[in-house]
């Protein structure tokens, strides 16, 4: 029998692996298994997937595929396409909003650009509601780097709008502090609109949790101190103790249904998905597509092998579900 750090160190080197083999697995076979995961390359596609989680009750937000850059006219290029995304979603009534990655917009590069870009998103968004509300624009949350400008960039936002908001990653030790900040810098302003999640980028264990159960206890605190004041929260997660965990805090505080809803990504776990939804909770599903859909399946295994590990299981469950049925 193994024991749970040698199973652990097991699983560790196997996902690895997964990631080392995977630049000799043809295209088609990645574009088979991403396409749980990727709502396509077009437009449309993306519309399609959109209007069919709708009428399951989901809600959406888009993420368009490609947050490497290497040149400025890149930004100017998915700030144009996020304007036309915007259009399109309002043109079909569809109950979406939009999610942006501060670095495909130049964070990193050109502050000031990046500012103005992602400032003509959301205005635009703000100039073009859906069903008579301005979608959101919610800023992703990239690697450590990218922590301290995209709070000030959200707080900068929000003196002029209020269809903005931000990712926290429960596995930073600075999210508490971050969110007790943000909540006094907002308040009297409409309050944060906040999505916390667990965090994907590897990160230095200086500063962020790396036991898996101290991130679990570290994403209670934090939702519970989002809740006590009186935030937004989508509660971003597929791992089912934090759905418990999340229940037991929405009953306790009472939280009515235009404060939070769950948040979970395309294709993952679709069963807890529909739990979610029967149970009556407000739900959204956050959709990426586009062109570059190889980069960013290759990018996200690198940057966190644990993912690899993840969509080979749920794939070999989906191609060969005889196999587990019979386990
Ligand atoms: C809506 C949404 C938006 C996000 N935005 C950001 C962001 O802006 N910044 C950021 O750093 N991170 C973001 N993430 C990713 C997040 O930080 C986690 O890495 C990811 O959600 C996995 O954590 P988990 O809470 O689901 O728990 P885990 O313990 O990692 O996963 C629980 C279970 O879910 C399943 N699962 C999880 N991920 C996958 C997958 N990719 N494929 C197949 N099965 C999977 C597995 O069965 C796993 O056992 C986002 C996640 C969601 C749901």
């Amino acid at each position: 029998m193994m024991d749970s750090h040698t199973a652990m160190s097991f699983t560790h080197r196997f996902n690895q692996l997964l990631v080392a083999v995977l630049p000799l697995v043809p295209r088609p076979i990645v574009k088979a298994i991403s396409s749980s995961y990727v709502a396509g390359e077009t437009m449309d596609e993306m519309l399609t997937c959109v209007a069919k989680l709708n009428a399951l009750g989901a809600r959406c937000t888009i993420d368009l595929l490609g947050e490497y850059i290497t040149h400025m006219d890149q930004a100017h290029e998915t700030a144009r396409a996020y304007h036309t995304i915007v259009e399109q979603l309002a043109k079909k009534g569809l109950d979406a909003n939009v999610s942006v990655k501060p670095t495909a917009l130049g964070l990193l590069m050109d502050g000031n650009t990046c500012h103005q870009l992602i400032e003509g998103i959301v205005a635009k968004a703000a100039s073009t509601p859906i069903d008579g509300k301005a979608p959101l624009v919610r800023l992703d949350m990239e690697h450590s780097d990218c922590t301290t400008p995209t709070i000030h960039l959200y707080l900068t936002l929000r003196q002029q709008f209020t269809n903005v908001g931000i990712v926290l990653q429960a596995y930073m030790r600075r999210t508490l502090g971050d969110v007790r900040h943000m909540c006094s810098q907002l308040a009297g302003a409409g309050g944060a609109h906040f999505r916390l999640c667990k965090g994907i980028y590897v990160e230095p264990r200086t500063i962020a949790f790396k036991d898996k159960d101290t991130i679990n206890k570290n994403y209670v605190l934090v939702l519970e101190e989002m809740l006590k004041q009186g935030a937004f929260v989508g509660i971003a997660t597929h791992d089912e103790r934090l759905v418990w965990e999340a229940c037991r805090l929405l009953d306790e505080y009472k939280v009515p249904k235009d404060k939070y809803e769950f948040q979970m990504l395309l294709g993952v776990d679709e069963a807890m998905r529909d739990m979610i939804l029967g149970w009556g909770h407000p739900l959204r599903i956050y959709v990426p597509y586009g062109k570059d859909w190889y980069g960013y399946c290759t990018r996200r295994l690198k940057e966190n092998p644990t993912v690899a590990g993840h969509v080979f299981n749920a794939t070999m469950r989906k191609w060969f579900p005889w196999v587990f049925h019979a386990a």
